[in-house]
């Protein structure tokens, strides 16, 4: 079987992998206007991970997600402390306390890397990650960002298999920085998101898929519905 990566609106994604561990980032469900399910048709979770604690990124269902699956949560220590007081367990927060940038930790087999992201939070700053699944296979969440030069480095630390890039512009990467950042992460593929579900966004792809066929045209642009998925 292959991994999936379904597009659930914004910046919210759910990766199964091949041996059925499910991974939510930033699920933002309830109220999110391009979300095409609810919290209830989530089912089995696995891994949520927080890229930080805008309300479009950690929404108001990850007590409901992790309490009904008994699902780890990966954030960094500030936002794991705001978390318990909206009633997550700390048995359901990695190592009861959260991780921070540059660190590497292990669940179920799937390894995650928190990365910078250059953007805001009020409990902690924003971040991303690197996602490597059982078999090797390399997902990068960028979160919320502007382009960094360390996008560089990520590229040549980490085979990128499937990059997930904010496009919207305003609070994220507009189409051309997010063009332009392929060159430095090297995927193979890239999911353009953040963009679309508020009217100050940018409302499609099409200028990312434009920009990208120019700055790197061995990467293969995946622009998905919400609600849709790519097999990787
Ligand atoms: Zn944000």
């Amino acid at each position: 079987m292959p991994h999936s990566v379904k597009w659930l609106g914004h910046s919210a994604c759910q990766i199964t992998s091949a041996s059925g561990c499910v991974i939510l980032i930033d699920p933002w469900i309830t109220d999110n206007p391009s979300c095409p399910v609810s919290k209830e048709d989530i089912g089995k979770v696995d891994i949520i991970l927080l890229t930080h604690d805008h309300f479009d990124h950690m929404g108001t269902d990850i007590p409901y997600l992790v309490n009904g699956t008994n699902a780890v949560v990966i954030a960094q220590p500030e936002l794991a402390d705001v978390l318990q007081e909206s009633g997550v367990s700390a048995e359901n927060i990695i190592f009861g306390m959260g991780m921070n940038i540059g660190g590497q930790v292990e669940v179920a087999g799937v390894k995650i890397t928190m990365t910078q992201a250059f953007h805001s939070g009020t409990a902690g700053s924003a971040v991303g990650f690197i996602i490597i699944l059982e078999d090797g296979k390399t997902i990068y969440h960028a979160g919320d960002t502007g382009i960094f030069a360390g996008m560089e480095l990520l590229g040549k630390i980490y085979p990128i298999d499937l990059a997930l890039l904010p496009i919207g512009s305003v609070f994220v990467m507009d189409p051309l920085q997010a063009a332009y950042s392929l060159t430095l992460l090297k995927p193979d593929k890239v999911i353009p998101i953040h963009y679309k579900t508020f009217p100050i966004l940018v409302q499609d792809a099409s200028e990312f898929i434009e920009l990208a066929g120019d700055k790197a045209p061995e990467v293969q642009v995946e622009a998905l519905e919400p609600g849709q998925e790519l097999l990787l």
